[in-house]
């Protein structure tokens, strides 16, 4: 069975340079679409990508990622943030890896564009006024 969802991989600095993302694909034959990457030489990475592939390749491509040390989190949760509450305060920006989250240099509003939201939950801790929440 063919299976496609979302992952939040953490690189931690030692392996910034190795081919991991390259062996998903050329071992364990997965394809793989990625939405954001932030890597930098010798520090922590952040990547978020959607995998896609036979179930039995998927599982072992997560077990791979895990044992050369990359933090993998599951991306299901749907986001939704209540504007009565929200003040535009822009501290969730940053966090965004998708810029689903943006100012509007216009407005100076903070828009929440859902449809580039891929679920990682890094936005709902870091808002003060507890606008953005997990929905259930
Ligand atoms: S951190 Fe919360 S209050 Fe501030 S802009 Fe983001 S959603 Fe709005
Ligand atoms: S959960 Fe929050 S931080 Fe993650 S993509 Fe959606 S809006 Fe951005």
């Amino acid at each position: 069975m063919k299976v496609a969802k979302k992952v939040v991989l953490t690189f931690p600095k030692h392996t910034w340079d190795k081919p991991i993302i390259y062996t998903l694909h050329s071992r364990h034959h997965l394809m793989f679409n990625i939405l954001k990457a932030k890597i930098t030489p010798n520090e922590e990475g952040l990547m978020v990508l959607e995998l896609v592939g036979e179930e039995e390749d998927f599982n072992r491509g997560i077990e791979f990622l895990k044992e050369v040390g990359v933090g993998v989190r599951f991306l299901a949760a749907d986001i939704e943030r209540d504007d009565d509450e929200c003040t535009h305060c822009g501290a969730c920006i940053s966090v965004c890896p998708t810029e689903a989250l943006k100012l509007d240099k216009e407005t100076m509003m903070v828009i929440f564009d859902k449809e580039k939201c891929v679920g990682c939950e890094l936005c709902v801790p870091v808002c003060p006024f507890k606008a953005l929440r997990i929905k259930i």
